[in-house]
């Protein structure tokens, strides 16, 4: 079957077109060939139009895009022809407490994702004009499948769920922790099982997903227990742009000061904080890294608070899983910087972590869906890197999804 991905974030649309076949390890769906990936970044103003056919990239695009549906027409003029597209998996940010897992898209799924952009105002939305604009070019025969960010948390127990709120207020307004990132987190944790053959049953792992947005999950037997995002992704790590913890009374105190409203100060929080505040230069790691190198101390205090906290995250973790058997590094950043990820490290050999130096060092640009093992041999806390492959794990769950579905006819096996 083939697959379109289509992944929405606020200004950018990655795809994806991928041939899945049958025969993975438990009978699963696995990923075959690519045929066609890219991304639309600069939604909302002139935006680049990036194509690989086959692996083999194709001149730049630009033009000027003000919204998703025009983003969606665009990459839908390069997939010609459309009958190829057999299905589509979306990304969604938001499941609420209603999606604990994915599902097929019909109508009554896409007004109850549209009634959810009220607790993700600045993440549906843009998963929302995904699918109708998708709908709209294909028509709504070829199935498509909402995958949620949020739904592999939903094994979350109370105690990591929940706020410290008063009960009825919390629950009036379906504020609780939700958790995001759970594609990432759950290939971070299949690549894992696929690399060390572990069936994931025993294992306590630490998944940290850091790239632009980061967070940070304790995984027992490949059930998420506690994550670093709550109620929106702002909580947690220092992120790019995002401040992650911080003392709530900021917001209020803040908005005072500046005489702006609370939903400014978010926005700050949000758009103008995490690396890029505290730097006063970029939220891009690879130009930090050049700055700290020059002496720019702000670049390197942002770098060091970025790891100070990821570290503070996995100390917390190891108490909440009574120790790890392994950490796992993926996002960005964690693919493909040594340094940061040493820095994570540094001073954990209390806890049995020992990073192997050469094996640190020589582990980036991994191909997408492959791992790494990191730490040196004795160590009792072994350190992966996965080069998470989120959009074959949404292929994945799409054909899972569809051949489980009763609205839809079966896959055929194409191995
Ligand atoms: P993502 O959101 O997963 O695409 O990750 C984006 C982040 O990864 C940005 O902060 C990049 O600077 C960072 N990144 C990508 N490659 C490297 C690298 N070689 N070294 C350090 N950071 C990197």
């Amino acid at each position: 079957m083939r697959v379109l991905v289509l992944n929405s974030g606020s200004s950018s649309l990655k795809f994806r077109l991928l041939d899945m076949l049958e025969g993975g390890p438990q009978g699963e769906p696995k990923p075959g060939r690519t045929l066609i990936s890219g991304a639309v970044k600069g939604i909302g103003g002139t935006a680049t139009l990036e194509l690989f056919t086959e692996g083999v990239g194709a001149p730049k695009e630009t033009q000027s895009v003000p919204d998703h549906s025009t983003a969606i027409r665009w990459v839908f003029d390069h997939l010609a022809p459309l009958s190829q597209v057999e299905a589509v998996g979306h990304r969604v940010v938001h499941g609420g407490e209603r999606f604990s897992q994915s599902v097929v898209i019909d109508d009554a799924v896409l007004t109850e994702i549209e009634a959810l952009s009220e607790l993700a105002p600045l993440h549906n939305p843009a998963s929302l004009a995904g699918i109708v604009g998708a709908r709209e070019v294909l028509g709504s025969t070829v199935p498509m499948v909402a995958v949620f960010d949020t739904a592999f948390h939903h094994t979350l127990p109370p105690a990591a769920r929940i706020y410290a709120l008063p009960h009825e207020l919390a629950a009036r307004h379906q504020i609780r922790r939700y958790g995001f990132h759970g594609t990432a987190h759950a290939s971070l944790v299949a690549g894992y099982a696929a690399f060390t053959g572990s069936t994931l049953e025993k294992d306590r792992l630490i998944t940290l997903q850091l790239g632009n947005g980061c967070s940070v999950t304790a995984i027992a037997g490949g059930k998420s227990v506690e994550t670093s995002m709550g109620f929106t992704p702002l909580e947690g790590l220092v992120m790019g742009t995002r401040s992650g913890d911080l003392d709530p009374s900021i917001v209020s105190y803040l908005a005072q000061r500046e005489k702006v409203d609370a939903s400014e100060v978010e926005r700050w929080l949000n758009e103008q904080s995490g690396l890029l505040g505290v730097s006063g230069r970029t939220n891009d790691m690879r130009e930090l890294e050049e700055a700290a190198q020059a002496h720019d101390g702000r670049a390197a205090l942002a770098i060091e608070l970025f790891c100070y906290r990821a570290r503070k995250y996995v100390g917390a973790y190891l108490a909440v899983l009574g120790g790890a058997d392994a950490i796992v590094f993926g996002g960005g950043i964690g693919e493909n910087s040594p340094e940061i990820r040493g820095r994570i490290c540094a001073g954990m050999e209390w806890c049995g972590l020992f990073l192997d130096v050469e094996r640190n060092k020589a582990t980036v640009h991994l191909p997408p869906g492959s791992a790494a093992w990191i730490s040196q041999d004795a160590a009792s806390l072994a350190a992966y890197v996965v080069a998470d492959d989120e959009e074959s794990w949404i292929a994945r769950e799409t054909v899972r999804w569809l051949r489980s579905s009763p609205l839809s006819s079966p896959c055929e096996g194409e191995d």
